[in-house]
């Protein structure tokens, strides 16, 4: 496999960035870490004269708090969330999710805008910021930024809601509510999760005040599943029992829509995903 040739461009800022894809139109290509597009290239499934290299752009790198959100910018690589400080200290499940994508050179390398923005249906992090109710920032150039809930912006495989000429900028988690506790598991067979399920658990006096629960990587797209979440919600953290998140699960693989691929068949992921609800979810509240 060798990659076809190519000129690569380093703009420094967006609105260079913007530039570069209008002049060359369908036959540019923005890139981050590298890791889906090069590997698309070298197969042959695509092809394009012009890679736009988005590292170089200062505004897209670095982790902070703001008003708070924690806000990544959406050049950080995985090894970087895996390792920051911050997201340590503020969101440590964000940590230990990032921590168990891919492999050690993949998580060198890819970063979570690109992991969005190639909207592979198995993906951790997709799932894991749709129980976060986080939220995506993308601006074309100079224009004014947008702000699209995560759950808008994966539409389905390997499509997003990103315009013409947008780049994603960064990803905006919410603070999480007072006392609740958010618990990611994934199952993989292969380099990608076959089920990914990420559950938020708020427990009030020894009752469920809140439950959310998203399903990923088994469907076409990563969803939330209201249908279980309210099962789970009002309930006492005594009375959580087996048949309860029997019923959970089952609400969930439906919202999921399970199909045949080659982690597996849709009736094995429904199986999957009726587990690991009943496993994350307990652990949350836990
Ligand atoms: C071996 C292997 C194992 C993997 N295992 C997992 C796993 O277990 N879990 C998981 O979730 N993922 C997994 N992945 C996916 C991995 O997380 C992604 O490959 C990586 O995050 C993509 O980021 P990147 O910067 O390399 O994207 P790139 O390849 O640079 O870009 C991907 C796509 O996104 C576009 N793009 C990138 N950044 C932007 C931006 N800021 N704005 C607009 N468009 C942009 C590019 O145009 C391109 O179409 C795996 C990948 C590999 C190769």
């Amino acid at each position: 496999m060798t990659l076809p040739p190519f000129d690569l461009h380093r703009p420094r800022s967006l609105e260079e960035a913007t530039e570069l894809t209008e002049r060359y139109g369908e036959d540019a290509a923005f890139y981050c870490g590298g890791t889906e597009l090069l590997l698309l290239l070298k197969l042959g499934f695509a092809s394009f004269g012009h890679l736009v290299d988005l590292k170089q752009i200062e505004e897209l790198e670095g982790v902070r708090a703001e008003e708070g959100e924690l806000v990544i910018g959406a050049a950080v690589t995985h090894r970087e969330l895996e390792r920051s400080d911050l997201v340590r200290t503020r969101l440590p499940a964000l940590a230990k999710m990032e921590g168990r994508v891919a492999n050690l050179r993949v998580r060198e390398v890819g970063t979570l805008g690109g992991n969005l923005c190639f909207s592979d249906p198995h993906s951790d992090p997709a799932t894991f910021l749709l129980v976060l109710d986080a939220e995506v920032e993308h601006r074309r150039g100079g224009e004014a930024a947008r702000r699209t809930p995560i759950s808008d912006f994966v539409v389905g495989p390997y499509q997003t809601s990103l315009g013409e000429g947008e780049v994603l900028t960064s990803v905006r988690i919410p603070e999480l509510p007072r006392g609740a506790a958010i618990v990611h598991a994934k199952f993989a067979f292969h380099e990608r999760p076959t089920a990914t399920v990420a559950c938020l658990a708020r427990v009030v006096e020894g009752e469920v005040a809140e439950a959310r629960v998203a399903v990923g990587s088994v469907g076409a797209r990563p969803v939330r599943a209201p249908a279980a979440e309210q099962v789970l919600t009002g309930v006492s953290a005594g009375e959580l029992d087996s048949t309860l998140f029997a019923e959970a699960g089952e609400r969930a693989a439906e919202a999921a829509v399970p199909v045949d691929d080659a982690t597996g068949s849709a009736e094995y992921k429904t199986q999957l995903v009726r587990v690991l609800v009943e496993r994350t979810f307990r652990e949350a509240v836990a």
